[in-house]
């Protein structure tokens, strides 16, 4: 297995998202980091452009990382970003049930096979969720994301909108 999509939201990248692409970075020989978007819905919490540009800057040693968006069927995005499998991260047992239904699906529908990492311990608690929660909180965000973007996250999720 040589490359893999892995998919998410990144809403924002978070210090859990960074353990599973610079892991998969040594595992695989190319990693297509995909946000996943709907132009037809509001962008999330950090709009696409920002979230595109604190993954690059999160990922920037990492050279056989790309970053790149993407709408529409995971297993399509797969097939254009020409990898062998799609790349997901496992947290715990509550990640497990929906990750394995769309695995299923993905197989089936796209002849797309999924592969999983499990999240290293010091990281498998961190949610972008909870980043965002606390960040807009003035929260204490160190460790949570990735230190070089750090003040940058805390910029767009206390501005403003
Ligand atoms: P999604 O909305 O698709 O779950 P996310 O951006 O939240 O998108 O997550 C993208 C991928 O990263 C998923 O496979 C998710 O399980 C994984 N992930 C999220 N947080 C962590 C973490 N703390 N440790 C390891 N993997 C994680």
């Amino acid at each position: 297995m040589r490359s893999v999509l892995y998919p998410g939201s990144f809403d924002p990248v978070t210090a859990g998202h960074m353990d599973i692409i610079r892991r998969a970075s040594m595992a695989f020989d190319r990693v297509v980091v995909g946000i996943l978007h709907n132009p037809q819905k509001p962008s999330g919490a950090v709009p696409l452009d920002k979230r595109l540009a604190l993954l690059r800057m999160a990922a920037k040693e990492l050279t056989n990382v790309e970053v790149t968006a993407f709408s529409g069927l995971l297993v399509e995005a797969a097939g254009a970003a020409n990898v062998d499998a799609v790349l997901r991260g496992i947290r715990s047992t509550l990640d497990t049930e929906d990750e394995l239904m769309m695995a299923r699906l993905n197989r089936q529908i796209g002849q797309v096979e999924t592969v999983f990492m499990a999240a290293s311990p010091e990281v498998s608690h961190i949610s972008a969720t909870y980043v965002r929660q606390i960040a807009r909180l003035h929260g204490d965000i160190r460790g949570l994301v990735p230190e070089t973007v750090r003040e940058e996250i805390i910029r767009l999720l206390t501005q403003p909108q």
